[in-house]
């Protein structure tokens, strides 16, 4: 007999591990004990050499789907006499750390037997085991046990305390374990509370959205507002209640078979949308589709997901085709979570709500993710990633809360060698908005034991997450400019401690010298940057309201390009423009006049996009970079002129050339296919040229892309092909690329930052 300690850390607690490490040392005739510890699991094993080899060779692959190894340590000790092998209880000293994992999509064992008439759970909408259920969505406190959960106002039954106590069974130590006898409940209402006459809520919810209502329903980590993504007439009702103009809904299918009907699917898309995270995957919809177009109006991307609830399963196999399930929420408020909230929010939303009695703890949206250029990369990460940890290549000195960008808000908090992001919050514009963000991070900060001592937040003096910051007092503030946080959380992700090259393209972000950016070439280090290059400034007449207004955008290019005179009668974009708001714009573009100078790409995307098809609004950021990404013609091989201005530092991409090209093409009735498929490779070319020359002068460092821009598969896919043979070329997968990803860079900047000063 020889003896040894295994270390295992990962997400490892609340996921089924120990039962099953229990029945592999069973199987495998290994003795000893296995119990929780501070950074995760720890096992003390006992059998011949060979045996404890064979043994540790299966713990690095464990069974449970949504268990993670992220390291296993193993060190010999002295043997022990033991008869047989036992779970201990939690180890109590040390450290507290983490032990809540992420929600986890419902098992195939709990779905058969939500699907067995001769099953005690038969139809039972809130089934769940140790391999799967609700988690972080369901937590109050720590250590992650019932009592410190939603589920603590449910007694359970014999049956059920029965297999919560039995080692060998599936729901051991299942902490939300419930049946139709002890747990929650299932009913329907309609938005003026009074309940529905229905044989069973679940049953009159299907009617219902048979019918072509919509139907609120209460998920894991907040309600959805459901109807038939096949019924026009539903889905535009939904559009129009929810104020959503024209963003794409997603739309949940039962299964990869029912995906596969609605969307052209990849091999690598299945694998994202089966994931146990079940995120939303951006996917192409087919042309036959069976579902109407007032689903994602004007782009074939189709946001398919899969059930992760029992609810869901049930839900879609009674409805018996694909539903439309989206935040319930108006506009970009964040995502409703209570009953009395859901009565109040919901009136003139939902024709009728289908509630349970299990208490949501903490909002959490659905994930959204899609297949970049072959990478499968999170776009949103929420529900089902978090509170996962991210391991971090160096330690942080002290913790640091990092408050993340203004749109797509997500936070993150590091300390020591990890770093958790906060769940998906939206857009910090309103009060509702921060009020969540507050209470979230007082939620994570209690979850994991943490008081930050040092808050990061962005350069902008009037965001609400700057207040914020400002509002705490007890720690060290440090403000961290955009586009370097981009950067960072790109090197945080591939474990880079710089000097790298970062190329972020986005909307806008906060430059230091006041003015927007977004077109930023960086040579960034652990706590500092270098500006090398970025794209000659583009006005924003108006301001924001350029951003909607995107032909503004446009008459500012050509403004700039034509020196003050653009020829705009022969350009159909300007038919529309109402002739007084043309004087306007370009009186604020001569006199300089609340024109605001930006250098966003996503801008130059508008205004070119807006020039090509005629598309003088935009109801959200990036519709018309979507909207022309599609439509770029794949045969179109050529790119429009362009300049680089060295005289200036930075370095200035000047688009002016490209600007009056293009007008040309429209005005010779190019199509619109072919000036999108030259604008796209002529930012492909600009980002070629200025790597290339700006590698050359600063030797061959890893080239990372990041920002919102590069969400665009064709541009991506664009530079690859040309640069990933030639240098050391990184992007996302784990951390967002857009703004719900640069919380973690602002983190470890902010910490490099202290730890230079000293
Ligand atoms: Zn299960
Ligand atoms: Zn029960
Ligand atoms: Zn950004």
């Amino acid at each position: 007999m020889a003896g040894r300690r295994i270390e295992i850390r990962g997400t490892v607690q609340g996921v089924g591990f120990r039962p099953w490490v229990y029945r592999v040392a069973k199987r495998m005739a290994v003795v000893g004990r296995v119990r929780n510890a501070p950074a995760g699991v720890t096992i003390e094993a006992f059998a011949s050499d060979d045996v404890l080899d064979r043994f540790i060779e299966q713990l690095r692959v464990p069974t449970p789907s949504s268990a993670r190894v992220l390291d296993l340590h193993s060190a010999r000790i002295p043997d022990e006499t033991l008869t047989g092998f036992v779970i201990e209880s939690s180890d109590t000293v040390g450290d507290k750390t983490l032990s809540i994992p992420p929600d986890l999509a419902t098992c195939g064992d709990c779905r058969a037997e939500i699907l067995d008439p001769n099953d005690r759970r038969y139809q039972y909408a809130f089934t769940n085991c140790t391999t799967c259920g609700p988690r972080f969505t369901i937590a109050t406190g720590i250590p992650y046990d019932r009592p410190a959960t939603t589920m603590s106002q449910f007694q359970m039954c014999p049956e059920c305390q029965q297999e919560y106590g039995d080692v060998e069974d599936r729901r051991f130590h299942a902490q939300p374990n419930a049946c139709p006898k002890c747990g929650p409940k299932l009913s329907l209402a309609a938005v003026d509370g009074s309940a529905l006459p229905a044989t069973n809520p679940l049953d009159g919810a299907v009617q219902l959205l048979k019918c072509g209502a919509v139907v609120a329903v209460k998920g894991l980590g907040g309600f959805h507002l459901a109807c038939d993504a096949a019924n026009a007439t539903a889905v535009r009702r939904l559009r129009e209640r929810k104020h959503r103009d024209e963003k794409p809904f997603g739309v949940m299918v039962a299964d990869l078979h029912a995906a596969r009907t609605v969307a052209e699917v990849t091999p690598a898309e299945e694998a994202l949308l089966a994931s146990p995270e079940r995120p939303i995957v951006l996917v192409r919809a087919r042309e036959e589709t069976r579902l109407v177009p007032e689903v994602s109006p004007d782009t074939p991307l189709l946001g398919v997901f899969l059930p992760y609830t029992p609810l869901h399963h049930l839900l879609l196999a009674k409805v018996g085709r694909p539903l439309v399930m989206t935040s319930a929420n108006v506009s970009d408020e964040p995502i409703c979570r209570g009953n009395e909230e859901a009565l109040r929010r919901l009136d003139g939303i939902a024709d009728a709500i289908l509630f349970h009695d299990r208490d949501i703890a903490m909002r959490c949206d659905d994930s959204v993710a899609r297949v970049i250029a072959g990478v499968p990369t999170i776009m949103r990460r929420s529900r089902g990633f978090v509170p996962r940890p991210f391991q971090l290549a160096r330690a942080v000195s002290r913790p640091v809360l990092a408050c993340g960008a203004h749109l797509k808000n997500t936070f993150c908090i590091a300390f020591g060698d990890t770093a958790y992001f906060g769940p998906h919050i939206g857009d910090l514009e309103t009060v509702a908005a921060l009020d969540f963000f507050e209470e979230a991070v007082e939620r994570m900060q209690t979850i994991l034991s943490i008081r930050p001592e040092v808050i990061a937040h962005d350069l902008h003096p009037g965001y609400l997450s700057t207040r914020y910051a400002h509002t705490r007092n007890d720690v060290v503030r440090v403000g961290v400019q955009h586009h370097h946080a981009h950067v960072a959380s790109a090197m945080a992700e591939h474990g880079l401690e710089g000097p790298v090259l970062g190329v972020a393209f986005d909307g806008t972000g906060f430059g230091e010298d006041g003015t927007s950016w977004g077109g930023e070439f960086l040579l960034c280090f652990a706590g500092r940057f270098e500006r090398l290059a970025s794209f000659r400034p583009v006005r924003l007449a108006g301001g924001d309201l350029a951003m909607r207004e995107v032909w503004r955008i446009t008459y500012a290019l050509l403004y700039d390009a034509f020196d003050g005179k653009p020829s705009i009668d022969a350009l159909p974009l300007f038919d529309g423009v109402p002739p007084e708001s043309l004087r306007v714009v370009s009186q604020m573009i001569e006199r300089d006049l609340n024109a605001p100078r930006a250098r966003g790409v996503g801008r130059y995307f508008d205004g070119f996009g807006a020039l090509a098809l005629n598309r003088p609004v935009s109801t959200y950021e990036g519709q018309i970079a979507i909207a022309w990404d599609h439509i770029a013609n794949d045969a179109v091989r050529d790119a429009y002129p362009f300049a680089l201005d060295r005289s200036v530092a930075p370095m200035e991409v000047d688009l002016r050339p490209a600007v009056r090209a293009a007008c040309n093409d429209v005005m010779a009735n190019v199509s619109p296919g072919d000036v999108s498929g030259r604008f796209h490779n002529t930012v492909v070319a600009v980002t070629v040229e200025v790597v290339g020359a700006l590698l050359a002068e600063h030797g061959d460092v890893p080239v990372v892309l990041t920002g919102g821009v590069f969400q665009n598969a064709r541009l991506v896919a664009g530079i690859e092909e040309k640069l990933a043979n030639e240098i050391k070329l990184l992007r996302h997968r784990q951390v967002p690329p857009g703004d719900g990803g640069i919380a973690l860079g602002q983190a470890l900047i902010a910490d490099a930052f202290l730890g230079d000063k000293g």
